[in-house]
């Protein structure tokens, strides 16, 4: 099945590592997991070395015992897990807490945030059990009105939080904001939303792929599977240029990096969409002071194309935001101008540091604007876990674990949502969902410059 890619191939450029922070202070060498050169058989390979992939790899080797294999097209860690903002917060819908609840009603979305909430904890308990040193900072996630009107949204957002959702938030002023956190020129008011702290990516994610490894999972890097066939008897078998891997199942882990030609039952579910982030040289304390910065914890705000921001441990300034729609190495450039634009027009006392670094990746949506996990309807050999809207840090890593789970038991595992089970609806006019998408964003961006 030939499937045109939603992107410019820059984004698929496996053997090529992203330049981000997280690789120049990622501590060790590059997870060394040999490619595939031999053929080989196992009861469950996972394509995808993400914390999706990862995690069940883990689980189900240490928890289950079973022999597991994980094949990715780069080096581990080389896909979004290695390259995000670092977030470790309750989300992971592409819905507003309002439409969500309006979209499945109270007691589900009540069940999604337990879930998502849980997932938090959970990324810390795993670090702590699997002794993974991950570089934790922040007890908290700020979310900050950027405009008057978004000021007002926020009271009815923190209603509904602590109220219908069961979750924990604080609602604070711009002038507690300020005080407690930082100030800008745009900071109207701000919700403390736990659980959530920030994290070192790549090193969590090297930590999950060398505790796999110690558990007796088998790992293979730049080992991109090409082609998948199940043969007669049942068993899959995916071929990579190095060797083939047969397996009773299979986990497509792929998120936002899906290759949908292989497999059918994948094309058109999802909708990956490009995320960039700029990284500062490390800032001064009287940088910091200019613009009264002094807070650990991650931040995002409250544009409709938003921006996610923290410091990081050595004193820089991480900015994210939106990517370029088409990926190529013009408009690529154009949008980390347009973002490094944004970020010195929040905080202007910063608008003469230099840029170290910059790097993109992509996150996955789906139709639902909700994850998707578990088996196959007609085939329980395959499984799946994507579609986190940005927020796989903790979901992914969670997932992982319940796919893991459900292999064991042969059921769904409880505390798993039935709004993210099954495989999501597939795009409307899937051929066309990236252009689409295109126009979506420019609607977005108008209305944002009006707010
Ligand atoms: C710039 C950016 C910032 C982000 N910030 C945050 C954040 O702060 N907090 C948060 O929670 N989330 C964030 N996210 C999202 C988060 O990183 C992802 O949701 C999460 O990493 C998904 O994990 P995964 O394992 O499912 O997929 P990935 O980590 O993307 O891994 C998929 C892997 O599949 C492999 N692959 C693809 N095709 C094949 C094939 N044919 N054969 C073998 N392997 C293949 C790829 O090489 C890739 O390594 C961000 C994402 C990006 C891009």
């Amino acid at each position: 099945m030939a499937v045109a890619r939603l992107y410019d191939d820059n984004l698929y450029q496996f053997d090529t590592p992203q330049r981000s922070y997280w690789e120049a202070t990622g501590g060790s060498e590059r997870f060394n997991a040999t490619p595939l050169a031999t053929n080989e058989s196992c009861d469950v390979a996972i394509i995808g070395g993400g914390f999706t992939g990862l995690s069940a790899a883990l689980h189900l080797a240490r928890d289950h015992n079973v022999d597991v294999r994980v094949l990715d097209a780069g080096h581990i860690g080389w896909g979004a897990s290695g390259r995000n903002g670092g977030f470790c917060c309750v989300g992971g819908t592409g819905l507003h807490r309002h439409a969500l609840i309006k979209q499945v009603g109270i007691e589900s979305a009540r069940e999604f945030y337990q879930a998502s909430s849980d997932a938090v904890e959970f990324v810390r308990t795993l670090a702590v059990d699997e002794n993974i040193d991950y570089q934790t900072f922040g007890n908290a996630e700020i979310e900050v009105a950027h405009s008057q009107r978004a000021a007002a949204a926020l009271k009815k957002d923190h209603e509904v939080l602590t109220g219908a959702l069961g979750m924990r938030a604080e609602l604070i002023s711009a002038g507690e904001c300020k005080e407690r956190f930082y100030d800008s020129s745009e900071t109207y008011g701000a919700l403390i939303n736990r659980p959530a702290f920030g994290l070192h990516p790549l090193r969590y994610c090297r930590g999950l792929a060398a505790s796999a490894t110690q558990h007796g999972a088998v790992l293979h890097s730049r080992s991109q599977v090409r082609s998948w066939q199940k043969d007669d008897q049942g068993t899959h078998r995916l071929l990579t240029d190095g060797g083939l891997v047969r397996a009773k199942r299979v986990i497509y882990a792929s998120n936002g990096f899906i290759q949908e030609e292989l497999h059918s039952e994948f094309y058109g579910r999802t909708l990956p969409i490009i995320s960039a982030i700029v990284v500062t040289r490390p800032l001064t304390s009287d940088e910091l002071d200019a613009q009264s910065w002094r807070t650990e914890n991650p931040a995002i705000n409250s544009r409709l194309v938003m921006n996610y921001f923290r410091l990081l441990p050595d004193g820089r300034f991480l900015f994210g935001g939106r990517g370029h729609t088409v990926g190529d190495p013009e408009g690529e450039s154009q949008t980390y101008d347009n973002n490094i634009a944004a970020m010195k027009r929040i905080w202007p006392a910063w608008r003469h540091v230099d840029i170290d670094f910059r790097w993109h990746g992509l996150i996955c949506y789906t139709a639902t604007l909700r994850p998707s996990i578990g088996p196959l309807d007609d085939d329980n050999s395959v499984l799946f876990g994507f579609g986190y809207h940005g927020n796989g840090v903790n979901m992914a890593s969670w997932t992982g674990k319940q796919l893991a789970d459900w292999i064991a038991s042969g059921k769904r595992p409880e505390g798993v949502p039935s709004i993210i089970t099954g495989l999501a609806r597939k795009f409307p006019l899937p051929k066309h969902r990236a252009a689409f998408f295109r126009l979506g964003v420019k609607i977005a961006k108008w209305r944002d410059s009006r707010s």
